[in-house]
Order: C-alpha cells, then sequence, then structure tokens
C-alpha cells in the first residue's frame, strides 16, 4: 500500500533529496565544504528573512532553543513565557532546567494568547530578560501574532525567542521585519528533510546580551564559539554534513519558488484543509490557525485514536493525533513541505470513508468538494 506520511514532523522527503543523501560521505574540512555551508547560509537568511547570522547545529530543534536560553540568559534572570500549549511549555521547562525565572503568560489550548496580555507582563515585569514564544504552535495548530509580539518587545530591553520550527517555510515568518532577536527552526518539518539540524538566527541586541552573559551555560552549544568558526563558514564540531547537502535542495527550491510565493501557496492549502473539515460538518480546533497544520476537533461519538488507527491501517494515511489530555479528542493534519494540495485532499477522503465506517453521518466527497473549491477559487485566472 502506497503510505502518505501526513504528521506534523516528520514529513516526507522529496525524491531527489533521497538521492542526495544516497552519495558517499565525504571529508568535511575541506574547502568543497565550506563552500558549500557558505552557500547554504545564506539560502537560511533568505529562508528566514534576515541580514542576520543563521546558527546551524547539529541537533533536533529542542537543541537551538536550549542553545538560546543557555547562551543568552544568566541563572537568576526572568523571561516571560508566552504559551499556550504543549511547544509553548516547552520553553517554560528549558527555563526552569536553567534555573530562569518565568513568568507564565498563557491562553487556554486552541487559543492564542493576545499581545495585550503581553504587553501588561512586559509592564509588569521590566526586568525579564526575554520573551519566549511558539509562532505555530504545533499541539494545538494555532499561530501565534508573533509580528504583534516583536512590537512590544523591540520597544523593551528583553530579547525575542521564538519556537518557529513547524513554521519556518510553511507560513510567513520575518524575522527581521518582525524583530525577532533568536529565531530557531528544524530540518524535519518544512523544509523537507530528515531530522537531525537545528537553525538559530541571532540579532545584534542578542549578541550584546550573549557577549555580556559572563557565565554561559553551554559547550557542545556555545554560541560565541559557533561565531567564530561561522566567520570561515566551518563549524566546531563534525556537523551533520550530509544532512547540510541535503538542505542545499531544499533551499534551492525554496529559492526557486519564492519565499513570498511559497507563503501564499501553504496559506492557500491550508484554506482549503480548512473548508474541507468544515465542510464535513468537523469543528477547527485553532481558533488562530497557522498554515502549516490544521486540527480538527472529532464528533463526541468518535475517538481519534480509533480513527487514526484505521487511517494508517486500511488507508496508508499517518496523520497525528492530539498529546496529552487531546488525545482521542483532536486529530492534525499536516501541510507543509512535501505534502501538497492533492495529499491534502487523500487526506480529507481519507477521513470521509472511515468517518462513515464508523458510523458518523458523512457524505462521502462532501469535504473533499469544499476543499477543491476553496483551491478552485484561489487559483490564478487567465
Ligand atoms: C516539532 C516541534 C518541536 C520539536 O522539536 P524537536 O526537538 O525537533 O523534536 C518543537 N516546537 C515545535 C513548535 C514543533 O513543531
Amino acid at each position: 500500500m502506497k503510505q502518505r506520511l501526513l504528521t506534523p514532523g516528520p514529513t516526507p522527503v522529496p525524491e531527489e533529496t533521497l538521492l542526495e543523501m544516497a552519495r558517499p560521505v565525504f571529508f568535511h574540512r575541506s574547502p568543497e565544504f565550506r563552500e558549500m555551508l557558505a552557500e547554504v547560509l545564506a539560502d537560511l537568511q533568505y529562508l528566514f528573512c534576515t541580514k542576520n547570522a543563521v546558527v546551524p547545529l547539529t541537533s533536533s530543534g529542542t537543541g537551538a532553543m536550549e542553545a538560546a536560553v543557555a547562551n543568552a540568559l544568566p541563572a537568576g534572570s526572568k523571561a516571560i513565557c508566552v504559551s499556550a500549549g504543549r511547544f509553548g511549555e516547552r520553553w517554560r521547562n528549558l527555563c526552569k532546567a536553567f534555573d530562569i525565572e518565568t513568568v507564565n503568560v498563557t491562553a487556554p489550548y486552541g487559543q492564542p494568547v493576545p499581545p495585550e496580555q503581553l504587553a501588561r507582563a512586559l509592564a509588569d515585569h521590566p526586568d525579564a530578560r526575554a520573551v519566549c514564544t511558539t509562532l505555530s504552535e504545533t499541539s494545538t495548530g494555532v499561530a501565534h501574532d508573533v509580528a504583534g509580539f516583536g512590537k512590544l518587545v523591540a520597544a523593551s530591553s528583553a530579547l525575542l525567542l521564538v519556537d518557529a520550527i513547524s513554521a519556518l517555510g510553511a507560513m510567513e515568518c520575518r524575522v527581521d521585519g518582525w524583530h525577532i532577536d533568536m529565531c530557531v527552526t528544524g530540518s524535519q518539518k518544512a523544509l523537507m528533510l530528515p531530522p537531525g539540524l537545528a537553525f538559530l538566527s541571532v540579532s545584534d541586541k542578542a549578541w550584546t546580551a550573549i557577549d555580556a552573559n559572563s557565565k554561559p551555560r553551554a559547550f557542545y552549544f556555545d554560541l560565541k564559539k559557533a561565531r567564530e568558526k561561522l566567520k570561515t563558514s566551518d563549524t566546531p564540531y563534525t556537523p551533520a554534513h550530509t544532512l547540510i547537502r541535503a538542505l542545499r535542495v531544499s533551499l534551492k527550491k525554496i529559492r526557486a519558488e519564492g519565499i513570498e510565493n511559497l507563503w501564499a501557496r501553504q496559506a492557500r492549502i491550508a484554506r482549503a484543509a480548512r473548508a474541507g473539515f468544515q465542510a464535513l460538518g468537523l469543528e477547527l480546533f485553532a481558533a488562530r490557525p497557522a498554515d502549516g497544520l490544521t486540527t480538527v476537533k472529532m464528533p463526541a461519538s468518535i475517538d481519534s485514536t480509533t480513527l487514526l488507527g484505521k487511517l494508517e491501517k486500511q488507508y496508508g494515511l499517518k496523520l497525528a493525533n492530539g498529546q496529552d489530555n487531546l488525545k482521542g479528542k483532536i486529530i492534525r493534519l499536516a501541510h507543509m513541505g512535501y505534502i501538497d494540495q492533492f495529499d491534502v485532499l487523500a487526506g480529507i477522503a481519507g477521513v470521509e470513508l472511515v468517518l462513515k465506517e464508523m458510523g458518523h453521518p458523512v457524505e462521502p466527497g462532501k469535504g473533499v468538494a469544499a476543499a477543491q473549491r476553496a483551491l478552485a477559487e484561489s487559483v490564478k485566472q487567465g
């Protein structure tokens, strides 16, 4: 059976990239590697919409979050954590692990935290060194108004740390335009690669904080060491260089399409996914949905664990369940990276078939038709 991986990480890898990864391993301390890294770093700046350096790290995305906290925030300092889901809570737990006091600004799962709530926290805590948040909260499917947060944080002395792991390359994210000081992403979401690489952009304001921090709590993730090596397009330790070679393929694709065209294509697919599920009478879980995934509430009579099991076993469609309290209650369909509009139609078609099999009243084709209509409405005329 044909398998379709439609989870919000990892995501499918294009055939061209798989072939690139099958090529022989080469030596990394070489002019050829440095030349390749220089090219990739420039393309990463394009992806991040930044003039700042983007530091590549050999880790999953969380490693880059840890690098940000360990380098920029001294023990005993204070950070405002803006969160409304599992990944936002990861910043909070990370801060705790590094003895950083957290001020928690939250919203119920499925809702975004409004910028006004952050404005109040910034006013109450002028000593906060950082604001940590998530652009696309993958556990709920919500997008935060990071542009709105950025305006507030830029006017303060705090740094803005953003987890954009499921957002960069899946929806609009302007690191410089939105005043993001440290922006994190990983390879296995919208970048069409397997897990193993993380990336972190660092603004001048963030470098100033890092340089002022006399006791950074990092060795492998020491960003000053990385900065030194980046001057000659190199890395302090052995990079996952075969993945970097594969990344070059993804970044060339993104450059060729154009980042704004990519955002528009993603937004169009997201609109179609939402229209499809809503036409089936299902309710969206995210009040302010991200463009890289769609989260959908299950009717009371349907356990999403059962539905997802059937989708995988009978149709080769792998979608994601809710996490923790949301397990059994929602489904999450990814549409980022190499997942395209027709994969989304396949996902909706599968959900229709399984809902019907489970005795939920659906008219087969209704969701697919609505999604198709949404796609057709946004096709360029002429
Ligand atoms: C996938 C994801 C992560 C996961 O990080 P890894 O360390 O790469 O597993 C973190 N944050 C968000 C928003 C994600 O979508």
